[in-house]
């Protein structure tokens, strides 16, 4: 009989993603479906589908502070229907191992097995989106640590955050402070075609918009992306300084423009980090992108179950 298949399931705020995946980190299946309705319904309807498959295990990945022993997720401020729930007993009639981790240290493991950090023993995963989201490989091994990289403070007095804290790296390098800053311009009438774009709306522009403008030379979008930039790069030194990875890898939809916004980041960080513990090249692309949680999630539980 073939090496058992894993399940992986990526509990995000928006969608639920489920995946058959392959011992060699091969995705052979995959729904995606809305998380808002019946969460557990939907994760149920998911699994079935796949259940029959030669499969040894589950892994579910979400966004959150996680009790491993108890496969509960105890915090997750973008995610809050997730906390609490038992999904060891919720999913007991499957009659498999079931493991859960935090999303973005899965996503690194997925990285470390079947992506952009095969080749590494060491680095930092950053998940740049709505928020910033961490993993760390060291040493070859996912470190099993809350790795809330997108809450260390870059601006000590700034915007309150959904952690309760101030002036958190995702307040200022994702995808609500771009949009922040361009409406906040916008409504104090500040020139730029970001004002034609959307129909009009300045309440629907997107950091896609944002990019797209900056690369027509509009100086709001670039300015804003710089900025955002800037702050990524802050935290990418503290990192640097901390971890000195061999890579940093770089994935979710505000990676799309890297152009602009990594490549301030990359200068800013060159610039902060102790010398010889930070090099430009070290920043790298995810290449398999949103699928490295799902990935990771199988591949984890597959080798925590054997
Ligand atoms: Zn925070």
């Amino acid at each position: 009989m073939a090496k058992p298949n894993s399940i992986g399931v990526d509990i995000g705020g928006t969608n639920l993603r489920v995946a058959l995946v392959s011992p060699e980190g091969r995705i052979l299946g995959k729904t995606q479906q809305s998380s808002s309705v019946s969460l557990i319904d939907t994760l149920y309807g998911a699994i079935d589908r796949f259940a029959e498959r030669n499969v040894s295990s589950i892994g579910i990945a979400s966004a959150g502070l996680i009790d491993r022993e108890r496969c509960v997720v105890n915090v997750s401020p973008n995610i809050p229907s997730v906390e609490g729930l038992d999904f060891m007993n919720l999913l007991g009639k499957y009659n498999l191992p079931i493991f859960l981790e935090n999303d973005a240290n899965l996503a690194a493991f997925g990285e470390l097995r079947a992506g952009s950090g095969r080749n590494y023993s060491s680095f930092v995963l950053l998940t740049l989106g709505t928020g910033v989201g961490g993993g760390i490989v060291y040493d070859g091994k996912l470190m099993n640590i809350p790795a809330e990289l997108g809450h260390v403070v870059v601006e000590p007095d700034g915007a309150q955050c959904s952690c309760g804290n101030h002036g958190c790296l995702e307040e200022y390098a994702a995808a609500k402070a771009m949009i922040n800053m361009a409406t906040s311009a916008l409504e104090k009438g500040e020139q730029s075609s970001l004002r034609e774009c959307c129909e009009g709306n300045i309440y629907r522009i997107t950091p896609q918009k944002i990019y797209e403008t900056a690369m027509e030379g509009d100086g709001l979008a670039r300015d804003i992306l710089r900025k955002a930039g800037k702050y990524l790069g802050i935290a990418l030194s503290d990192f640097a300084n901390i971890f000195n990875p061999e890579a940093f890898i770089l994935t979710g939809g505000l990676t799309n423009a890297w152009d602009i916004y990594v490549e301030e980041a990359v200068k800013e960080a060159e610039k902060r980090a102790m010398r010889g513990l930070f090099k430009k090249d070290s920043v790298i692309r995810s290449t398999i992108k949103e699928d490295a949680g799902l990935i990771g999630a199988a591949l984890y539980a597959q080798e925590s179950s054997s």
